[in-house]
């Protein structure tokens, strides 16, 4: 028995080794991924009532030397650990606005707005605000084509600086857009103060909304502060029909989800929004 015991250690330790070393090699290989041109945006498109594309939100993706795509959910945590996400948003923030400007020539595009995704850290950095503000102007694109999705954790966190920030940025026309909204804490009283344009309901409510009850009242209530804040307000995971139908009863009119599309590369929604 003891025997086996130490056996069973001897395998449990192999397998944390190979977790490490597994981790350690994603870590270096997410260190070179940008030299590496290793990133990519891909977009989903926003729909409003009509079924009108009027936005998309850009959504990384890296693909490793082996030609495997990483999900965001495996390497955007650990981009967090290690500051790596603040390089890499900055190639985020980035490539956006050059798309936007490549949109400006694009019949039918001009008018689409970008949301891209900032992470609590990026958003912290005390010049965040330049920094975004300078890649607007060195792409020459007008700020209103731009949409900051923040999350309800970001905003939680030095209050007074957050909205200084902001406001800021709302200034020259930036839009911010609160991002998984429902899964935070945030109260209507706390709502008020931040200069919004949007809630995005999180995809979890939308999921069951036919069958559960509460997700209804959920959604419904979402949509009233919405109303009562004069906040624009979007559905996102939205996949089937009755989905859709359900969150237009309730009075949601702006929809993102593989209903419409999946996120994909830009020759892609291109193609989705121009043809
Ligand atoms: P998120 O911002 O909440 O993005 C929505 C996620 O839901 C995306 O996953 C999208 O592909 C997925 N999705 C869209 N429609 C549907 C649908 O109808 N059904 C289902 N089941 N899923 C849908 P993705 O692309 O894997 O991104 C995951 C998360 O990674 C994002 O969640 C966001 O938090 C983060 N992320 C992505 N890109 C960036 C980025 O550029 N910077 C930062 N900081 N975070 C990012
Ligand atoms: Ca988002
Ligand atoms: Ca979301
Ligand atoms: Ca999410």
């Amino acid at each position: 028995a003891k025997q086996a015991g130490r056996n069973g250690m001897r395998f449990f330790d192999r397998q944390m080794q190979d977790r490490i070393s597994e981790r350690a090699k994603l870590e270096n290989d997410l260190r070179h991924a940008m030299e590496r041109h290793q990133f990519a945006l891909h977009y989903q498109v926003q729909v409003d009532a009509h079924g009108k594309a009027h936005g998309a939100e850009a959504l990384l993706r890296w693909r490793r030397a082996d030609g495997s795509w990483v999900p965001p959910a495996s390497f955007i945590p650990l981009a967090e650990e290690t500051g790596l996400i603040l390089p890499i948003g900055h190639w985020v923030l980035n490539a956006a606005c050059a798309q936007i400007k490549e949109w400006q020539s694009v019949p039918g595009m001009e008018q689409l707005i970008l949301a891209i995704n900032v992470s609590a850290q990026q958003f912290r950095q005390p010049d965040f605000g330049d920094v975004v503000r300078a890649a607007v102007e060195r792409h020459g694109i007008d700020p209103r084509l731009l949409k900051l999705e923040l999350t309800e954790g970001v905003l939680l966190e030095k209050i007074e600086e957050t909205i200084s920030c902001m406001h800021a940025l709302r200034a020259i026309g930036v839009r911010f857009a609160l991002d998984d909204f429902g899964t935070g804490y945030s109260s209507l009283q706390y709502l008020k103060r931040l200069p919004l344009n949007q809630l995005k309901i999180d995809q979890s409510f939308v999921r069951d909304l036919a069958s559960d009850s509460s997700d209804q009242v959920i959604v419904r209530t979402i949509i009233a502060m919405a109303r009562s804040l004069q906040l624009d307000v979007i559905a996102e995971g939205v996949e089937t029909e009755a989905q859709r139908v359900l969150l237009e009863e309730l009075g949601c009119r702006r929809y993102q989800g593989y209903l419409y599309s999946r996120p994909v590369p830009e020759p892609q929604l291109r193609a989705l929004i121009t043809e």
